[in-house]
């Protein structure tokens, strides 16, 4: 394609693309299955299958060419001809996409120049940046060559660190502890308040396509209280997790980290454990710790509400049902946990076993 200059000056070619960056938001939202989230979890992130429909190579080339007044005010941040422009194209559509897709729904995609001439992509979106750092670092002429005032500067810079989290939501990988920016938008879908557990609040969820690659996957069992025993499987949900969000002014942070603790030394020491949870994900987002589960379907006491739904006829002898099996799987996981392996420098004390803390999956 060769480049060829808009004829409409008066429009940035940023405009348009915002509209579709929300539109195409939106319905992939949809299609991933989101329908609606309590208000504080409710998605404000752009995945990346957005980012990359809708910043098409083409449409790229097309907006760093814009010739809009707006673009021409930031022509300095990038080569001064409008054919050297598109040499940013490159290195735009391998290593500073999002940070592109920002500019553009901020209506300032000539901003670009400042990031890229210094190689700056992505990465700098994770870097929490301070609105000084992000002017004296990366848009120094920002004053000198807009006729933007003081205080207009400050909301665009402003603007700039708020969306930032938006445009790069963390991907759900390790299962290890991580402090993120209370700012940081988790791409969580379909996010649900589910009860009450020790010292939080208990969601349930489901994480938007390509931003999950836990260690332990899907397979082991779980629950959002924070127990451990799984004893038996019906249906496998392979899509839901539970989250656990704790504040910090509830509960001291000695024994939030001594839960943490606790949590991922089981994972590691009993990993191989089909009926004992693990842990999937724990990290503090400001003045909350989350913790990350599989969600379990039900537990012991929804069993035993329901038994002849579960439990075998009379004329079996209660062996034959693959109760039984579980049953005895999920004892043996019990006395594991009080007497771990001999590598093992801890020994686990439950102290609250009851039927609710017996997980169904
Ligand atoms: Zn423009």
């Amino acid at each position: 394609m060769s480049d060829s200059r808009p004829n409409d000056v008066s429009q940035c070619q940023s405009t348009p693309l915002r509209t579709k960056l929300k539109e195409t938001r939106i319905a992939k939202l949809t299609e991933a299955g989101h329908v609606e989230s309590d208000a504080e979890y409710e998605p404000k992130f752009f995945p990346a299958d957005v980012i990359e429909v809708v910043l098409s190579r083409d449409a790229v080339k097309s907006v760093l060419g814009c010739l809009c007044d707006r673009c021409g005010e930031h022509a300095n941040y990038l080569p001064p001809s409008y054919e050297r422009r598109t040499i940013y194209l490159d290195y735009v559509m391998s290593d500073a996409l999002k940070l592109f897709a920002l500019l553009v729904f901020m209506e300032h995609p000539a901003l670009i120049g400042a990031f890229v001439r210094q190689r700056k992509g992505d990465h700098i979106l994770d870097e929490n940046l301070k609105r000084i750092d992000l002017k004296n670092t990366y848009l120094t002429e920002i004053e000198s060559n807009s006729r933007l005032t003081a205080v207009e500067i400050r909301n665009l810079l402003d603007s700039f660190l708020e969306l930032c989290y938006q445009f790069s939501p963390p991907v759900f990988k390790g299962s290890w502890f991580e402090e993120w920016d209370p700012k940081t938008a988790l791409p969580f879908i379909n996010t649900t308040y589910i009860g009450e557990g020790g010292y939080g609040k208990v969601y349930s969820f489901q994480i938007y396509p390509g931003y999950k690659r836990f260690v332990y996957g899907d397979s082991v069992s779980a629950h959002p209280l924070l127990h451990y025993i799984v004893v038996l499987k019906v249906n496998r949900i392979k899509t839901k997790f539970a989250m656990k969000e704790v504040g910090l002014a509830a509960g001291p942070i000695g024994c939030l980290n001594a839960e943490a603790q606790n949590l991922s030394k089981i994972r590691d020491e009993l990993e191989d454990e089909k009926h004992i949870i693990k842990v999937l994900k724990i990290f503090r987002r400001g003045q909350k710790i989350h913790f990350i589960f599989p969600l379990a379907e039900g537990n012991l006491a929804d069993l035993m509400s329901k038994p002849w739904r579960h439990l075998p006829t009379s004329d079996k002898a209660i062996c034959w049902n693959s109760i039984w099996d579980q049953a005895v799987g999920m004892l043996k996981a019990l006395a594991r946990f009080h007497s771990p392996p001999e590598q093992a420098r801890w020994r686990g004390y439950h102290s609250d076993i009851k039927r609710t803390y017996y997980l169904l999956e």
